[in-house]
């Protein structure tokens, strides 16, 4: 036995063995989650210490396989959840982020033939008809990180200040993704 997570494997085998895949990962396994949480610790006060956060675990679980709603679309559902370590946009100091994220999505790979999406089904984009697992999950924790991260008593100061936050990390990550997965 393999590693489901982490071997690359045609997609249309994970679909048609209804593959499901228990996560429990080190934050240290997700290459572009770690590198975006490094980021933006970065703008951490002095003398805060984020600790072994690499260390802490996502968790969750995935499931390839056919909708009954669509049963012409590849889906991939699942829940992701992991807390992280995040820099307050207000006040500089470390916060808990809980990051919790549901996914629902039909692949699609570069030769389907475009159509118009399913209804409660987000598509994911192919670039290949082999995947790893552990990269859309990466990608999916990156993109359910929040555009800013505040301590909840810090956000109501917050709105009252109307301060710019564009240039956040998370922001700038999320944002490059977005460009990415266009067509
Ligand atoms: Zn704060």
């Amino acid at each position: 036995m393999g590693d489901p997570l982490r071997d690359r494997r045609p997609v249309n085998e994970l679909v048609r063995d209804s593959q499901t895949i228990e996560i429990t990962e080190e934050i240290s396994a997700f290459e572009r989650l770690a590198a975006a949480v490094q980021a933006d610790l970065e703008a951490l006060e002095e003398g805060s210490d984020a600790g072994n956060w690499r260390e802490t675990r996502v968790s969750g679980w995935l499931q390839f396989g056919h909708s009954d709603a669509h049963p012409g679309a590849r889906v991939l559902e699942g829940q992701l959840d992991v807390e992280l370590p995040a820099t307050c946009q207000r006040c500089l100091g470390l916060m808990r982020l809980p990051v919790s994220t549901e996914l629902a999505y039909e692949l699609k790979g570069p030769d389907d033939v475009p159509e118009a999406g399913h209804e409660g089904l987000e598509t994911w984009e192919l670039d290949e008809a082999l995947i790893r697992p552990i990269d859309i999950v990466d990608e999916a924790l990156v993109m359910a990180l929040p555009l800013v991260a505040a301590h909840d008593d810090c956000v109501e100061v917050d709105a009252s200040e109307q301060k710019a936050t564009t240039t956040t990390p998370f922001a700038s990550l999320r944002a490059q993704m977005e460009e990415a997965n266009k067509d």
